[in-house]
């Protein structure tokens, strides 16, 4: 199972779950919320391999955190992977849409320097606005748009930009979503289930219920849950590479 966007730092008692995706084998990109919230959110992640932990700063923090920007330059060397960082467009968080900008083209303009990551981002209510910023830092890294929402010509636009996608069972119930799933290319999907955030009948999604996206998707690509586990992993690989990360070798 892959999990490649997650709260981990974010749940009740974040070591349980941790230990329990440890237990599971579970791939998971732990993503934070702040950068001065990594040390301690990849330390949860300490002895498990499989857990690799994200730079990040929301876009919904942007103004509130935008001096821990710093933060970013001194870490750097420290992790291949960024995230959650993006745009949200949604009416309460319009105010401080400046704020946003400038903290999502500062992190850019970081990691473009320093050559590419793997950069886990949202897109809320602002798909345009954020390929629009990606047009313009090719070498930031290889974008993975999580739970994407926007209109199927934004989708088009970010396929065609070179977008990856990682889509959860909250995005699956919909279809409108079940229909882009469709459109996305295969070899580019990832599954999530921002965890805690992401929801299933009134309660947190954890980075083991991804499974329950292997149904949809192999109804999607109309192949067997066996090879929707084949087509995940070898994605993964992929992406690991193309940042010239490769995950460590095992079942
Ligand atoms: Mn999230």
């Amino acid at each position: 199972m892959i999990d490649l966007h997650a709260h981990i730092d974010l749940y009740p008692d974040p070591s349980s779950i941790a230990r329990r995706c440890g237990e599971l084998g579970i791939w998971v990109l732990s993503v934070t919320n702040t950068p001065s919230a990594w040390e301690q959110t990849a330390a949860l992640g300490s002895g498990l391999p499989r857990i690799r932990t994200a730079l990040g700063l929301h876009p919904q923090l942007a103004r509130e955190r935008k001096h821990e920007l710093p933060i970013f330059r001194q870490m750097i060397c420290k992790t291949k992977y960024v995230g959650e960082v993006g745009l949200d467009g949604a009416i309460e968080c319009k105010p401080f849409w400046g704020d946003q900008v400038e903290v999502f083209t500062a992190i850019l303009e970081v990691w473009s320097e320093v050559g590419g990551r793997v950069l886990s981002i949202h897109s809320r209510r602002a798909a345009s606005e954020v390929l629009a910023i990606l047009r313009r830092f090719p070498l930031a890294g290889v974008p993975v748009l999580h739970w994407f929402t926007g209109t199927h010509k934004e989708l088009r636009d970010a396929i065609e930009l070179g977008c990856w996608f990682s889509v959860g069972p909250a995005m699956l119930r919909s279809a409108k979503s079940m229909e882009q799933v469709a459109m996305m290319p295969m070899d580019r999907i990832l599954t999530e289930s921002d965890g805690p955030f992401g929801q299933q009948d009134g309660r947190p999604l954890h980075p083991w219920d991804v499974e329950t996206t292997h149904s949809a998707l192999a109804h999607i690509w109309r192949v067997t849950s066996e090879e929707v586990t084949a087509i995940l992993r070898r994605n993964l690989s992929r992406l690991g590479a193309s940042v010239t990360w490769a995950p460590p070798s095992g079942p």
